[in-house]
């Protein structure tokens, strides 16, 4: 099966780059390059506060790497159970943010190295139990589609002509970097059409747009998913994702999933039940790992516009192939992309043919 790249490097994007992934394009899925500049870096003094906060919890230093997708699978698990449709039973939080406060307090250790902090839910092991239960075990697959990944809807989302849209907010750096930046015009258009949706939301954009975060949660249509907290491929033995360094053990990988979960915790007021990493590449034990913690890896169908590289024809292209149950995967952090203009067109079109775009939650099971 021919595989689309999915998530681009979003913070250290390079012509050399591009010039790799290119070649492997098949001819129905893709866009054009691009690079945005953010277009909301407001940071209240509230924000400040908590993004301050949120980073000491966090930790360990910037990574750059990029975005994630995953393709259709062989080898992965099925979509996981489905269920009747249904709105999302997660509240949502229209209010300020919760003060995003490390566990044992301002300027203690980040929370890596002990019990579930605050906004973690009290189910999840501890990253000592972590490190604990997998150490050792050498992993045997690599890439978009390891044992464990949820590749589609399942039998009623097919049923009921549900398609899952979903759109990556990766993050970058630094505030202004082009991966924190917020497609308006693509959004926008998701609300104008009454679009569900799941975005993946990397902590570093969240800390970099905490006005357009508090109105993505707060807006009904649209679910909230983790999509890390450094951006990182999630590996047990530090295998790369294109280019993008991963991480090296099973405790790096809890890091990596559960310092976005608490961050996005405390915005929400509710846990993530959905995972996507950073350039969607994981081993199958990162997998088991992210299941442990109480959430499920998502791959995805479609890859919508190949980490934003897709001209607007090329978009239109590879959505307007979404099927029932089908899970698309999109960005929506590069406003410059060609994204929104293709979606213009290939949104009306899904929804003429009767499919109806819904979330993760609406579908499928935890
Ligand atoms: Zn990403």
């Amino acid at each position: 099966m021919t595989k689309s790249p999915v998530d681009t490097p979003i913070n250290t994007r390079t012509t050399s780059r591009l010039g790799w992934l290119r070649p492997s394009w098949p001819t129905v899925h893709y866009p054009a390059a691009v690079v945005s500049e953010a277009r909301d870096v407001t940071i209240t003094r509230r924000h400040t506060l908590s993004l301050l906060a949120a980073a000491i919890a966090v930790g360990g230093a910037g990574v750059t790497s990029a975005c994630s997708a995953t393709a259709p699978s062989s080898a992965g698990t099925p979509g996981g159970s489905a269920t009747s449709l249904k709105p999302s039973t997660a509240p949502l939080t229209t209010g300020p943010p919760a003060s995003i406060t490390p566990a044992g307090g301002p300027g203690t250790a980040p929370a890596t190295s002990r019990a579930p902090a605050p906004g973690v839910p009290r189910s999840a092991p501890a990253r000592a139990d972590i490190v604990a239960r997998y150490a050792g075990l050498a992993p045997r697959e690599w890439g978009l589609e390891p044992t464990g990944i949820v590749q589609a809807l399942g039998t009623t989302g097919v049923r009921d002509k549900a398609v899952a849209l979903t759109f990556d907010l990766c993050g970058g750096p630094t505030p202004t970097s082009g991966g924190n930046g917020y497609d308006a015009d693509l959004v926008e258009l998701l609300r104008r059409h009454d679009a569900r949706a799941t975005f993946f939301v990397n902590a570093r954009w969240a800390r970099a747009n905490p006005r357009l975060m508090d109105q993505l949660i707060a807006d009904p249509r649209f679910e909230i998913g983790n999509h890390g907290t450094q951006h990182l491929p999630l590996s047990v033995s530090g295998r790369k994702g294109y280019t993008e360094q991963g991480t090296h053990n099973p405790g790096e990988v809890y890091d990596e999933v559960m310092g976005n979960t608490e961050l996005l915790t405390q915005l929400t007021g509710h846990a993530p039940r959905w995972f996507r990493s950073g350039t969607a590449h994981y081993d199958e034990i990162a997998v088991k790992i992210v299941g442990d913690l109480g959430q499920r890896c998502i791959g995805f169908t479609v890859n919508g516009d190949a980490g934003t590289t897709f001209t607007a024809p090329q978009v239109v292209s590879a959505v307007r192939t979404a099927k029932a149950g089908d899970i698309v995967i999109s960005h929506a952090n590069r406003p410059p992309a060609q994204t929104a203009e293709g979606y213009a067109v290939a949104l009306p079109a899904l929804l003429a043919r009767g499919l109806r775009c819904v979330t993760l939650s609406d579908y499928l099971t935890g």
